[in-house]
């Protein structure tokens, strides 16, 4: 099993940052190469408003290889759909840990403690890690917690089908294929909301 290095997130251009750069020349082609990937047998409820797939998020006992820290549980599939083709057929455990640590270069490590696959590995930024750009809050819906807080302040709009629909022209759910924790984004995103609105009110209550 071939496992990259593994330490401290290192101060370069990490893969996203190159991909944003792309993005910059070929604008429209992100959801294109999301779209044909394989893996496409995993949940894509493309149009559902109402997301099922939430729940508490769930962390395993076995620690990140790296840093020490538990990770949170995500299933073999979406490691697999996450990963770039290289590593792909590679995630063969079942069970994966989401290291969250800011500055570990692990992403998912298998449950067994075989291997694990570092942030380089994969095109999707994890909100988590430092330098995270876009570190978006709803992944299905590219949101970021910048685009709630315009929604907020500047819109006056206050759920998350509003905030979607002013940057999409629909809601998509898909967590299973775009989060990095395979987790609904609901609850998070409501919580920004409401700290938002509290922000934007200049409430000063706790
Ligand atoms: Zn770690």
């Amino acid at each position: 099993m071939k496992t990259e290095r593994c330490g401290q997130l290192a101060l370069k251009l990490l893969p996203w940052e190159r991909r944003h750069e792309r993005d910059v020349v070929e604008s429209n082609t992100e959801e294109e190469m999301t779209m044909t990937k394989s893996m496409m047998d995993l949940p894509m409820n493309t149009k559902s408003t109402t997301c099922t797939c939430g729940g508490p998020a769930k962390y395993i006992e076995t620690v990140c290889p790296c840093c020490g820290e538990k990770g949170m549980r995500v299933k073999a599939g979406t490691v697999r759909y996450l990963l770039t083709d290289t590593f792909r057929e590679q995630a063969v455990e079942k069970i994966y840990g989401l290291c969250l640590s800011p500055d570990c270069s692990v992403a998912w490590y298998a449950q067994d403690g075989s291997h694990h696959f570092t942030v380089d590995q994969t095109d999707t930024p994890i909100w988590s890690k430092r330098g995270a750009e876009p570190a978006y809050i709803c992944y299905c819906n590219r949101i970021t917690r910048e685009m709630i807080r315009h929604g907020v302040a500047v819109k006056g709009l206050r759920t998350m089908e509003e905030i979607v629909l002013l940057h999409r022209s629909e809601v998509t759910s898909a967590c299973a294929t775009r989060h990095p924790a395979g987790q609904c984004c609901e609850e998070t995103f409501a919580q920004i909301i409401a700290e938002e609105v509290k922000e934007s009110l200049g409430c000063r209550c706790s």
